[in-house]
């Protein structure tokens, strides 16, 4: 059997061991730098309390009972010419050598949140925290529901970066917390954009309409240049004051994709439906982590791991599933009114359309939130195999 071997156990690496599992085709290894997964689409609504913890945590358990080997560990670096993977930190696994060796090699380790460009970040990185990593989320809340007053400042880097609607949910998210403890009066709400208008564009008039009607400012087309004890300043100068911050920084692949030569700020690939790297035959890529023209998130990473699984199974002779690019997607737009029930938009692109079909109802409601909640735990169920606890 040949040995496939998975860097990442999130969405993408999870859905390219179970395609290859269900064919009992290979020797398959996941490496993940931890024993377990949180769910990311839901994360914003922990700053309400809509969402627990308990329901996005998944462990591997499930998936070993399905043949996907899982060994816990943090790949430092890929030696593409000998066919190896180096990790450090390996727990609960017969993998002691600190390597492992393969016959293909699937990089999917998602994004690095990387704020090394800004100015005074080394310094000032706590002053900061975004609804994009698990921990960090709940530093977030933590200061929202202790504000009275002051200034929140929520900044998006230019895309692409993971999920283009989470900093716009994350402003509304803020917007409404604010208003349910009765001081959203006395506190400012800026969005900072490097891009000009917020992402996805497809939304970007309703997402322009709601801030209008909450009081958000706006400010498109200004990068961020350096974090200060309480202040920001653009490329352009502008400064803004702020108590709290939430501010993404630039999303990269890990630096070891760059320094085994894969690829500069994401992994290169043939094309998005041949995910070879242009020079090994034998190294894949999937998910965030992948140079594709398309936006990063869930439902790409998933069927880019179709792809992946897909175009190996054809180089060993065997037939894979069928998959288009295209996503549906649900942006929580919070509610206005103040109470912890948050609505959602509703978007989506087609990509087997050219030019891509954008589709939208520009209506908030409940019911998308509930319809995201959803797809979310299917999602969780299908990889991780069992549903919420
Ligand atoms: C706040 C937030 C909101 C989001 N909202 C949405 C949404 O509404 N809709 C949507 O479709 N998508 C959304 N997403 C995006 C979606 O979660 C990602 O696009 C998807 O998880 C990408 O899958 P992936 O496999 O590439 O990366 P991940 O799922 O992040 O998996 C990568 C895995 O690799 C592991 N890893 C990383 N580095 C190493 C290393 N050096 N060694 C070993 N393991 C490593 C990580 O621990 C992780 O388990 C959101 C994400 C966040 C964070």
């Amino acid at each position: 059997m040949k040995r496939v071997v998975i860097i990442g156990g999130g969405i993408a690496g999870m859905a390219i061991a179970n395609a290859l599992a269900e064919k009992k085709a290979a020797e398959i290894t996941v490496i993940t730098n931890s024993p377990t997964y949180f769910a990311g689409p839901s994360r914003p609504l922990l700053l309400t309390g809509e969402q627990s913890y308990s329901r996005i945590i998944r462990g591997y358990e499930e998936a070993g009972k399905r043949g996907i080997k899982v060994v816990f560990g943090h790949v430092t670096g890929i030696d593409p010419e000998n066919r190896r993977v180096r990790l450090s930190e390996v727990q609960y696994s017969d993998s002691r050598a600190g390597e492992l060796g393969y016959d293909y090699l699937v990089v999917a380790p998602g994004v690095v949140f990387d704020g090394s460009a800004i100015e005074g970040y080394e310094r000032y990185w706590h002053r900061n925290a975004t609804v994009y990593d698990p921990g960090r989320v709940n530093v977030l809340k933590r200061r929202i529901w202790g504000m009275a007053s002051g200034r929140v400042v929520v900044y998006a880097p230019k895309a692409p970066y993971r999920c283009a609607p989470a900093p716009t949910e994350t402003a509304l998210l803020i917007h409404t917390v604010l208003k349910h403890r009765g001081v959203r009066d006395k506190v400012e709400i800026v969005h900072i954009d490097a891009n000009d208008k917020t992402q996805p564009p497809v939304i970007a008039d309703v997402v322009a309409r709601i801030y209008q009607e909450a009081g958000i400012q706006l400010v498109t087309n200004q990068e961020l240049a350096e974090i200060g004890d309480g202040y920001v300043v653009t490329k352009s100068g502008e400064r803004y004051n702020f108590d709290v911050l939430a501010a993404l920084e630039p999303n990269r692949a890990p630096k070891f994709v760059e320094e085994a030569g894969l690829g500069k700020t994401w992994v290169d690939v043939r094309s998005p439906q041949d995910l070879r790297h242009p020079k090994f035959d034998d190294v894949l890529a999937a998910g965030d982590a992948a140079g594709l023209p398309f936006p990063k998130n869930q439902e790409i990473a998933f069927e880019s791991a179709l792809f992946a699984a897909n175009k190996i199974l054809e180089m060993e002779g065997l037939q894979g599933a069928s998959v288009q690019y295209a996503f549906v997607g649900w942006a929580y737009v919070g509610n206005l009114q103040g109470r912890l029930e948050t609505n959602a938009v509703l978007f989506g692109l087609d990509f087997t359309a050219q030019p891509p079909k954008p589709t939208k109802d520009p209506e908030p409601k409940r019911e998308y939130t509930q319809r995201k909640d959803s797809w979310e735990q299917a999602y969780l169920e299908r990889l991780f195999g069992y549903g919420a606890v």
